[in-house]
């Protein structure tokens, strides 16, 4: 274990309560602030390979990888020689560059479902935009999501939400309209007979279903078979649209993204995490009759200042371009070897213990059942998830301050940093 069964925090303290006057919570993005576990958040020095460092002399083997993105570990030498050079050249021009189109065609040729694509600057701007898009194209106004799915925080799609939302327990936002949320229906993941009643009810008004094809804001939960199948067929029935949001899946599970894992594609596509090898990018694509039908070859409008940002771009293509079968079959070995090791640990200590994992993302929920929707991932102790994220901290290990969040294993952990997870996850479980 790397340190030794005690965290240091003094300067993370001092630091968050000086954020704390000047940002709201001391935060950019809510879940960083730790509140649910109680804990000081780790304010972070740098990072190298598959470990952060923090401001007190910590170090932590990490399994966040800035919840997705860092599938290739952090500061890349290739990525960040790579991001060096093209800031050498200019960091923003708001005017075509041929990186785009580079970037555009590998895309192109990784997604199934994509013959052309729009680049964004996050994952929530992909999704809005998939949104908008599938309204203006359909002339319908509703949409569907899945209880217990987060798509980013636009309006429609802040409703029954994953992630922060479920961790901070505020289902639905203040500040969302009535009438925008009466056009969101939230259904149980995983269960096609919920989505046939609503679509017998309101089909022909349904714009798309929106689906995270492996769920992995409820914690992870894959998708039961013949749960994106069923999709598949009822969107096209009705004349919907089926979006997958592939933010936290694309290029994560499969070198060909989640669809290509599953074999189901999907009309409209959404991009983020990866695709931006840590710089803020998002996309979104899909056939190119839908897809022409966004400004300016159709009337549908959306616009980004630094979208196609030439960094962004660089650290994206870079680190896709890392990305071979190999890393893949990798991820699933040290993934697996992790998991494995997880459930013994619970089995040897006695502790209900449900884990999912879908390629490199793992859930250990601490539930004896198995967990397939939001309702079941609640099942889970989050006392005892508090009492673990602590002594996994303690340990030396980052994982993610939320029971609703997946462990993201990257291609640069070694057996060696899994092997010392799995004994500091053993030393952490006696403490609880
Ligand atoms: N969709 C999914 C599936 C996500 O996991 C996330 C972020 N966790 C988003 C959308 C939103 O992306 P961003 O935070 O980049 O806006």
């Amino acid at each position: 274990s790397n340190n030794s069964g005690s965290r240091r925090d003094e300067h993370s303290r001092q630091a968050f309560d000086e954020a704390k006057k000047y940002i709201p919570g001391g935060v950019n993005s809510p879940v960083r602030a730790f509140k649910s576990v109680g804990l000081t958040p780790i304010y972070i020095e740098r990072g190298e390979g598959p470990r952060v460092f923090d401001i007190d002399g910590n170090s932590f083997i990490d399994y966040v990888g800035s919840w997705g993105p860092l599938i290739m570990g952090h500061a890349h030498p290739e990525v960040v020689k790579n991001v060096q050079e093209a800031a050498a050249k200019g960091t923003s021009f708001g005017a075509p560059t041929l990186l785009e189109t580079k970037m555009a065609k590998l895309v192109t040729e990784r997604v199934p479902s994509i013959d052309i694509v729009r680049m964004v600057s996050s994952g929530t701007e992909a999704t809005m935009s998939a949104i908008r898009l599938a309204r203006g194209y359909t002339g319908r106004n509703k949409i569907m999501k899945f209880e217990g799915s987060y798509h980013g925080h636009a309006d429609s799609l802040l409703i029954k939400a994953g992630s922060g939302v479920a961790t901070l327990g505020l289902p639905d936002s203040p500040g969302v309209p009535e009438g925008v949320a009466a056009n969101t229906i939230a259904v149980p993941y995983n269960d096609l007979e919920s989505v046939k009643l609503a679509f017998e009810k309101f089909g022909e008004e349904i714009a798309a279903i929106i689906v995270e094809p492996v769920a992995g804001n409820m914690g992870v939960v894959p998708p039961l078979p013949g749960f994106l199948e069923g999709l598949r067929e009822i969107t096209n029935q009705y004349g919907s649209l089926l979006i997958f949001d592939e933010v936290m899946t694309g290029f994560r599970v499969h070198l060909n993204c989640a669809q290509g894992r599953f074999g189901v594609t999907p009309d409209l596509t959404c991009l983020g995490k990866v695709i931006g090898g840590g710089l803020p990018v998002g996309a979104y694509g899909g056939r190119k009759e839908i897809m022409e039908q966004i400004a300016p070859s159709g009337p549908i409008y959306q616009a980004g200042t630094l979208s196609g940002n030439p960094l962004a771009m660089t650290a994206g293509f870079t680190t896709l371009s890392l990305l071979t079968p190999e890393v893949y079959e990798r991820l699933e070995v040290l993934s697996a070897r992790l998991e494995a090791g997880l459930e013994a640990n619970a089995k040897e200590k006695g502790i209900a213990l449900s884990i999912n994992r879908v390629g490199s993302m793992v859930c250990p929920f601490f539930t004896d059942e198995k967990v397939v929707n939001y309702a079941t991932a609640k099942t889970s102790d989050l006392n005892m998830f508090n009492k673990y994220f602590a002594a996994m901290v303690d340990e030396g290990i980052s994982v993610p301050p939320s029971q609703f969040e997946g462990m993201f294993v990257s291609g640069v952990h070694t057996e060696e940093d899994i092997d010392a997870t799995i004994e500091a996850n053993r030393l952490a479980l006696q403490k609880l």
